[in-house]
C-alpha cells in the first residue's frame, strides 16, 4: 500500500534493500544520528553549537589567521572568532558591517564569548537529521518525507503517543524536543514492529490428525508426580493435538534438568494409538529417551529405536519412533501426525524442516513440536510466540542444590582435596578444558596438556572431546565405571550422569553465560549436592561473579542480555534479528505485552505491512 505503482518503485525497494528495511516502522525506527540545527538561539548556552544573528565589527589578520568580531543582534553582545583556516571566500565575506547568521559552538574565555571556526550560513530556522546511513542524506530523506506521515503511521496501528514522538525524531521542531525524547514509545515502537512482522511470517497448515487420548492412565502409572509446570506444558499440547484443523507448532523451552522427556512421553500418549516420532541430536540422548520410555509407557505401546547402524524394535510398525538423524534417511519411515524434536538448537533448520515434510501429506501438515534447553528471557518468549507457540518451564523436578564457586591457582590443592571427597562417595567429576591443544592464544592448560596430571594422581580417568570418534563409547563407559572426565565444551548436551557432582570449568571467562549454565547442568541431575567451579586468573570478573549467584537459568539469560557486548546471547537457538536500540529484553517486560496485546487485538490486523 505505501509504494504508488509506477515511477520511483524500483528505486525505492533496492534503497530499502539496502537498509535492510522491511517494513514502513522500520523506516520510521531508523534514528537520525545527530541534527543539524539552525534555529536561532534564544539564549547563549556555552559548550553547544549556536546559531546567532551578528554583524561584523572588527576584522584583523594575524599570522595567517582571520580574527572577527562580531556583535550579537538579539544580545547586545560581542563575541569574538578565529578562523584557521582562511580562504579568500573568507576574506570576501567577513566585512565590516556586514551581516551573518553565524554557526559555532560558544565557548567562554576570560568572560569574553568565543566561537572557533564559525560558519555563516545562508538559511536559519531549520533542525534537519541526519542519519548516516549506506545511503545519500537526499535520498533517505525523501524516502522518510514520502513514507513517515502521520496518517500512515496511524496505518499501522500506532496511536497518538507513538505517531507524535516518531514524528518528532524526523521532523522536529526545537532541540529540546529531540533531548526529551519518549524513550518508552520508541521502545514500545520496536516491540510492536518486530512482533508484527513475525505474525506475518507465520503460516497455519490443517493437521493430519486430530490426537487426543485420555492420559489418565499413564499419569497414575509414572513414578513421579509431575510438576504444575510439566501439566500446564502437557495441557497446553494437549489442546494443541486435538485440533485437526491448525497442525501445531510449538517449542517447550525448559532449563537442564526440567524433565522434558515426560513431557515428550506424554505427547506420545495423547497420541496414540496413532504414530509419533522423535528425533534426538546424538544416540546418547536416543538411547536415553528410548530407555524412559520403555520404562514409562505402558507396555501396549511399542517402542523402537532407529540409529545409524544398531536399532532396536521394528519401527516400520512401532507406535512410539525414537532415532537419530538416521530417521530422515529411512525410505520406509511408517507416517506419523506428530512429530518432535529434542535439543532442536543442536539441529539445522534444514534437518528439522526434513522431518517435518517426510511426514506431510499434501497441504497437511504433522503437529510439531520441539524441546529446548537453552532458556530465553520471557520478554523474547512472549515475542517469538507470535511465529510460534511457546511454552516455558521454568522449575525442576528436584530442588538443585549446585554451589558455583569462582576460583584461581590458589585455591588449587583445596579443589583436589574436593575431587578425591566425591569420588570417596562414588560421585564422579567433570573438567573441561577450553582446547584439545596446546595455543599460545590461551592463557590455560589445553586437555592434552592437563591430561597427564590426572591420569598419574587419579584412577579411572576419562577423556573425550568434539572430535573424538569414540565420544559416545567413553561417555557410556565413564557413565558406569569413571572417577573423572576431561572434556572440551562440546561434551554431550542433555546426556545423564546421575552421579556427576562436580565441574570444573577451566578458562570459565572465555565462555558466553549460556553455555556455563548448560555445563553446570550437567552436576546434580538427581537432586545431589553439588559444585561448579570457574576456574580463572581473574577471579573480579563481574559476570562470572554474577552467575556464580545466580542459579535460575531464565534469569541467566537476563543477565547475558545485560553483560553481552556481541550476539552471543543464545548460543544460536531461535532469536534471529533480535538486536534492538531502544529495547531492553531484560527490563521492559510490560511494554512488551502491552505491544502484544495491541497486536493481538487485531487493531492493524487488516493492513498489510510490508513496504
Ligand atoms: P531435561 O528437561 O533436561 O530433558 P529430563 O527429562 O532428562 O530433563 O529429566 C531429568 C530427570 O528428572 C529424569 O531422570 C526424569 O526421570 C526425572 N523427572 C522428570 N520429571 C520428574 C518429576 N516430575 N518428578 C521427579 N522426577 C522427574
Ligand atoms: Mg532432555
Amino acid at each position: 500500500m505505501f509504494l504508488k505503482n509506477g515511477e520511483g518503485m524500483q528505486e525505492a525497494k533496492a534503497l530499502f534493500e539496502k537498509l535492510k528495511i522491511i517494513s514502513l516502522l522500520d523506516l520510521a525506527l531508523l534514528t537520525p544520528s545527530s541534527y543539524d540545527d539552525t534555529t536561532l538561539a534564544a539564549s547563549i548556552q556555552v559548550g553547544k553549537m549556536q546559531t546567532f544573528e551578528a554583524t561584523v565589527e572588527e576584522v584583523a589578520t594575524i599570522n595567517g589567521r582571520l580574527r572577527i568580531r562580531f556583535y550579537l543582534l538579539q544580545f547586545n553582545r560581542r563575541l569574538s572568532s578565529i578562523l584557521f583556516r582562511v580562504t579568500p571566500y573568507h576574506k570576501k565575506i567577513f566585512t565590516v558591517g556586514s551581516h551573518h547568521y553565524i554557526q559555532g559552538r560558544v565557548e567562554n574565555f576570560r568572560s569574553e564569548l568565543q566561537m572557533s571556526q564559525p560558519k555563516s550560513l545562508k538559511k536559519v530556522g531549520t533542525i534537519i537529521p541526519k542519519y548516516s546511513t549506506a545511503l545519500k542524506e537526499s535520498s533517505i530523506r525523501s524516502l522518510i518525507e514520502y513514507y513517515i506521515t502521520e496518517s500512515n503511521l496511524y496505518a499501522e496501528g500506532l496511536q497518538a503517543r507513538e505517531v507524535k514522538t516518531l514524528l518528532g525524531l524526523h521532523y522536529p521542531t526545537s532541540m529540546e524536543q529531540i533531548e526529551r525524547m519518549d524513550i518508552e514509545a520508541l521502545k514500545f515502537v520496536e516491540a510492536f514492529n518486530h512482533m508484527k512482522k513475525l505474525k506475518g511470517k507465520r503460516k497455519f497448515f490443517p493437521a493430519i490428525a486430530p490426537l487426543e487420548n485420555n492420559l489418565q492412565r499413564f499419569f497414575e502409572s509414572l513414578p513421579f508426580q509431575l510438576t504444575k509446570e510439566q501439566q500446564r506444558v502437557i495441557h497446553e499440547i494437549r489442546n494443541d493435538l486435538r485440533d485437526a484443523s491448525k497442525a501445531a507448532k510449538r517449542i517447550v523451552i525448559g532449563d537442564v534438568g526440567s524433565g522434558k522427556t515426560a513431557v515428550i512421553l506424554a505427547a506420545a500418549m495423547i497420541a496414540y494409538p496413532q504414530k509419533s516420532i522423535l528425533m534426538a541430536p546424538t544416540s546418547l540422548l536416543a538411547m536415553q529417551i528410548y530407555e524412559e520410555a520403555m520404562k514409562l509407557l505402558p507396555s501396549e505401546v511399542k517402542v523402537a529405536l532407529v540409529m545409524q547402524g544398531k536399532s532396536e524394535g521394528e519401527y516400520t510398525t512401532a507406535d512410539f519412533i525414537i532415532g537419530t538423524h538416521a530417521l530422515l534417511h529411512k525410505e520406509d519411515l511408517p507416517k506419523a501426525p506428530l512429530v518432535m524434536v529434542d535439543e532442536q538448537h543442536r539441529f539445522g533448520t534444514k534437518q528439522r524442516a526434513m522431518l517435518e515434510q517426510m511426514m506431510a501429506e499434501g497441504e497437511k501438515k504433522p503437529h510439531y513440536l520441539q524441546f529446548s534447553a537453552t532458556p530465553i528471557p520471557r520478554t523474547q518468549a512472549m515475542m517469538e510466540s507470535e511465529l510460534i507457540d511457546v511454552s516455558l518451564i521454568t522449575i525442576t523436578p528436584f530442588k538443585k542444590d549446585i554451589t558455583t564457586m569462582v576460583i584461581d591457582k590458589s585455591d588449587f590443592s583445596e579443589l583436589l582435596r574436593d575431587i578425591q571427597g566425591e569420588i570417596d562417595q562414588q560421585h564422579q567429576v567433570l573438567i573441561i578444558y577450553p582446547l584439545v591443544e596446546e595455543s599460545e592464544e590461551i592463557p590455560y592448560q589445553s586437555l592434552d596438556e592437563g591430561r597427564g596430571f590426572w591420569e598419574k594422581r587419579f584412577n579411572y580417568v576419562y577423556v573425550t572431546h568434539g572430535k573424538d570418534r569414540n565420544k559416545e563409547e567413553v561417555l557410556v563407559e565413564f557413565r558406569e565405571k569413571g572417577n573423572i572426565l576431561l572434556a572440551t565444551t562440546v561434551v554431550e548436551v542433555g546426556i545423564s550422569l546421575p552421579r556427576l557432582t562436580m565441574i570444573v570449568v577451566v578458562g570459565a571467562e572465555r565462555l558466553g553465560l549460556a553455555t556455563l549454565h548448560q555445563l553446570r547442568g550437567r552436576v546434580g541431575r538427581l537432586g545431589l549436592k553439588s559444585w561448579c567451579y570457574l576456574f580463572t586468573h581473574n577471579k573480579k570478573n563481574e559476570r562470572l561473579k554474577a552467575f556464580a549467584k545466580t542459579p535460575s537459568g531464565f534469569d541467566i539469560a537476563k543477565l547475558d542480555l545485560k553483560f553481552r557486548s556481541s550476539g552471543d546471547i543464545l548460543d544460536g537457538t531461535i532469536q534471529s534479528g533480535m538486536q534492538f536500540r531502544w529495547l531492553d529484553l531484560a527490563e521492559d517486560e510490560e511494554i512488551v505485552q502491552v505491544a502484544k496485546e495491541r497486536i493481538n487485538r487485531g487493531e492493524s490486523s487488516k493492513q498489510q505491512n510490508s513496504i
